[in-house]
């Protein structure tokens, strides 16, 4: 059987990173980074997209990774973006809506230490990838020590150690074991044609509620042209209903045409506002629940649901919906 022939598009991130007078940035090209992991099995094609710490990875450069994703999806078996992972699981999550239905395994990836420095978990991490991208089936993929777990169900809980990144509320997709590389869970159902659309809208907010969080702030943002909110709320949903009155609040909102999106501070599990009062008082109001969402999926499910004209009442159904694998609906 030939070779599967892949594609690197490099964006920069740790694994390309430098040594400069400024700290480490981004300075390795793709080349250099197949040619620092030697030999794989594979035809690699590769391509500099971008050349930059993910922290200033943003709208436009989601634009520009979805762009070049489609535009090679016939041509490739799978692709490999190579990416910081601070910002990683927003990237991955967003692909995930942008590129809806895509047909080859996309599979993002970075590490913790430079590729240039020995040591590095570069090298198994890109591994794993191009495994990924080989085999998995298509879907939006990131692959991390030894794990490939789907991009809209990842999250990055570790500053530094290698297990950086955590597959939420599902298991990963895939393993790298003493048995070998096995791949469970990994089918979307009805897989459609693949579409492109990248409109989005960015005048969104993630707020992390805490105890004395003074609603007016929600209003200020409302009044600053903010058009929908993600409030991380206390464990299943819980949000506060005396005195600072934020369900009275997030109430106004809504009827304001302003969507507000109910996720937990917990990482795992879901939300569930049908359980406790100050949960039941949010959702009469219309409060939306995340369920078991990421915040990552959860502010890029409304940036791109608010970008394609969804008012309140359609953003509810999109939450209520499974796209591609972000949420568990029962
Ligand atoms: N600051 C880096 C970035 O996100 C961190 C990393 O890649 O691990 O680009």
């Amino acid at each position: 059987m030939p070779n599967k022939k892949l594609l690197l598009l490099s964006t920069g991130g740790t694994i390309a990173s430098v040594v400069s007078d400024t700290g480490l940035v981004p300075g390795e090209s793709g080349e250099q980074l197949l040619h620092m992991l030697g030999d794989l099995p594979y035809n690699i094609t590769v391509k500099d997209i971008m050349e930059l710490d993910s922290s200033n990875i943003q709208p436009e450069e989601w634009k520009i990774i979805a762009e070049e994703i489609y535009h090679n999806r016939n041509e490739f078996d799978g692709i490999v973006v190579s990416h910081g992972t601070d910002t990683m699981a927003y990237t991955a999550s967003m692909l995930t809506f942008m590129l809806q239905n895509i047909n080859l395994p996309v599979v993002l990836t970075g590490s913790q230490v430079p590729m240039n420095v020995i040591l590095s978990d570069a090298p198994d991490n890109m591994r794993i990838a191009f495994a990924g991208a080989a085999n998995c089936d298509p879907g939006i993929y990131i692959a991390f020590d030894r794990k490939i777990m789907r991009g809209c169900r990842s999250v990055k809980v570790r500053t530094t150690a290698f297990n950086a990144f955590e597959s939420v509320n599902v298991p990963p997709v895939a393993e790298v074991t003493s048995d070998g590389f096995s791949i469970k869970n990994n089918r979307l159902p009805n897989p459609g044609k693949c579409q492109l659309n990248t409109k989005i809208d960015t005048h969104v907010s993630l707020v992390k509620l805490f105890p004395g969080f003074d609603p007016e702030l929600l209003r200020a943002m409302a009044k600053h042209g903010c058009h929908g909110i993600v409030i991380e709320a206390y464990g299943l949903g819980g949000m506060t209903s005396i005195r600072r009155n934020l369900v009275a609040v997030v109430g106004e909102l809504i009827r304001k045409g302003i969507p507000v999106i109910a996720s937990s501070q917990c990482l795992y599990e879901r939300s569930d506002l049908t359980k406790y009062e100050v949960g039941r008082l949010a959702l009469l109001e219309g409060a939306i629940s995340a369920r078991d969402m990421t915040s990552e999926s959860a502010i890029t499910k409304l940036m791109w649901g608010l970008g394609q004209g969804m008012d309140v009442s359609t953003i509810t159904d999109f939450f209520n919906t499974d796209v591609a694998g972000e949420v568990t609906l029962n």
